[in-house]
């Protein structure tokens, strides 16, 4: 049985050497849009900075950063039972935590066959490079977990789900919208798995919209 303690990184080598995990609550975005659970905390940490700044129904959206600040940071890590210890996240951590959500948002607005071999991936492996993870025995199983033992291990997970859905074949499907207002991560369910936008309901129509006036401006 796998440990279900909210306080682990639950990472286990299965027998087909994929990896699964388990025992961290998932957010209410990544269940209401269907996000698999073993990219949540992935699709959670890209889109805790929000770039929105578009205009619904004559409302501008606001933008917002969950991670304003080390203390933000520590209790966003605490809503997803990713605080290991109660040791301080330092500006020096703070910084190199920004790095991999930096890395991890230009990585995945590049497109998916575009990704391999890139600046955006080689940016992504040295911010990655700060967060190992490290092969452990344990009673019942082969597991693996993050080899930092400070207030940022639990981050670990993150580069854990990014190998995981790399396996699993379902790291393509984690987008950027296309939109340049927008560029909120999507799990694209499409079964062509050719989505470029968030949601084709906002950000499709109204790209789609602008490219039909631009075009009839063109004409006129
Ligand atoms: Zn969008």
């Amino acid at each position: 049985m796998l440990d279900t303690s909210k306080n682990s990184i639950l990472v286990s080598i299965a027998v087909n050497h994929q990896i699964c995990f388990t025992g961290v609550e998932m957010s209410k975005q990544s269940r209401k849009f269907k996000v698999p659970d073993e990219l949540a905390n992935l699709y959670d940490f890209a889109n805790s900075l929000d770039v929105r700044h578009f205009t619904h129904h004559g409302v501008q959206h606001v933008q917002g950063d969950e991670l304003g600040s080390p203390r933000e940071l520590s209790a966003w890590m605490s809503r997803r039972g990713l605080l290991f210890t109660s040791a301080k996240i330092t500006p020096a951590m703070f910084e190199t935590a920004l790095q991999l959500r930096t890395s991890v948002r230009s990585y995945l607005q590049c497109d998916p066959v575009e990704r391999r071999n890139n600046a955006a991936a080689r940016s992504l492996n040295q911010a990655m490079g700060l967060f190992p993870l490290v092969a452990e025995a344990r009673s019942d199983r082969m597991a693996l977990r993050g080899a930092r033992d400070d207030a940022l291990a639990g981050l670990s997970l993150v580069v854990a789900e990014l190998y995981d859905g790399s396996v699993k074949g379902i790291l393509d499907r984690l987008k950027m919208c296309a939109a340049e207002e927008c560029r909120r991560v999507f799990f694209d369910r499409s079964k062509p798995a050719t989505r470029r936008w968030c949601m084709s309901t906002l950000c499709g129509n109204r790209i789609k919209t602008r490219t039909y006036r631009e075009r009839h401006r063109g004409v006129g």
